[in-house]
């Protein structure tokens, strides 16, 4: 990371990423102006500063890529007059939460738009629910890049809760649309680089692998009630749930854990919390039960009588 606090640098045709190692965001370089893509409060004003290393072109355009502060709470930064440009859910949260920090998008689409501007072609295109409302691909098709943010983790397993998904199969989704766009390069939204279709095809193998767990550790659920009654009772059935679920989730991510270790960054730390997570999805989103009675009768678990 240079001295300056940020990485600014061209991927191609005039698109650059921008990133402090942490956060990544993206400015498209037309004939008359920049489009700006994102700007998180960590990189704050750097982001302005990186544009201007490259030209001195005004910013016209500022797309968001999904209403989460962390990735747009510092889009204040550009000019009032430059159009934002965001897709109709992330208007809908936005002007709840009435940030001045993140205004309203200017103009919305639903499924799709496209942008032609100086020479460049930027095309939003939006597939449901996913990491969050809202949260939209970015693709260029000139240039082969695509920018879809908090879904796709280079090298490293999704972060924790899956990426704080609000719609796990809408996440699960989004790794086979992603391969739908004809792209190279990736910019992901975070860690130190950017991303490529193999990141794409790595992460969702693991994520199918982690669904399977959740779907073994279902099926071993009504094994661990024994276990938790003795080790914790049932009086408190809070922690009584959560012993169980997380026996079965920390069994059934064992073989997951040894497969990508060395693989994938991060997943000894949370395998098991990516299992946990699926697990709660298949049971509330695609309704699959566990076959079990909650709490067996007390004589069918007194081992320590
Ligand atoms: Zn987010």
């Amino acid at each position: 990371m240079p001295a300056s606090g940020y990485l600014v640098e061209e991927i191609t045709g005039g698109v650059y990423w921008i990133t402090d190692g942490g956060y990544q965001c993206a400015f498209v370089v037309c004939a008359d102006g920049v489009v700006a893509i994102d700007a998180p409060p960590c990189l704050g004003g750097l982001v302005t500063s990186a544009i201007r290393d490259v030209t001195a072109k005004p910013i016209t355009h500022v797309i968001y890529s999904h209403f989460h502060g962390d990735h747009i709470g510092a889009v204040d930064q550009f000019p009032d007059d430059a159009v934002r440009i965001a897709q109709q859910q992330t208007h809908e949260k936005l002007a709840e939460f009435a940030d001045p920090a993140r205004r309203p998008p200017d103009i919305t689409f639903e499924d799709s738009m496209r942008l032609e501007v100086g020479g460049q072609v930027l095309e939003m295109h939006y597939r449901g629910d996913n990491h969050a409302a809202g949260n939209s691909f970015i693709f260029l098709p000139q240039r082969k890049v695509l920018m879809l943010v908090d879904v796709i983790y280079p090298g490293w397993v999704p972060f924790t809760n899956i990426a704080q998904s609000k719609n796990i199969p809408g996440f699960m989704a989004h790794h086979d649309y992603a391969l739908e766009f004809d792209f190279e390069t990736m910019i992901t939204g975070h860690l130190t680089r950017l991303g490529t279709r193999e990141d794409v095809l790595v992460q969702r193998e693991y994520m199918h692998d982690i669904r399977e767990a959740a779907q073994h550790a279902l099926e071993i659920t009504a094994e661990k009630r024994d276990l938790a009654r003795n080790q914790v009772g049932t009086e408190h059935i809070y922690l009584y749930f959560r012993t169980i679920y997380e026996a079965a989730a920390a069994e059934a991510a064992k073989p997951v854990i040894e497969k990508w270790v060395g693989r994938l960054g991060g997943v000894e730390m949370l395998g098991v919390n990516h299992t946990l997570t699926m697990y709660h999805s298949l049971r509330l989103d695609e309704n699959a039960q566990p076959p079990v009675v909650f709490f067996p009768p007390a004589d069918s678990c007194n081992h320590n009588t």
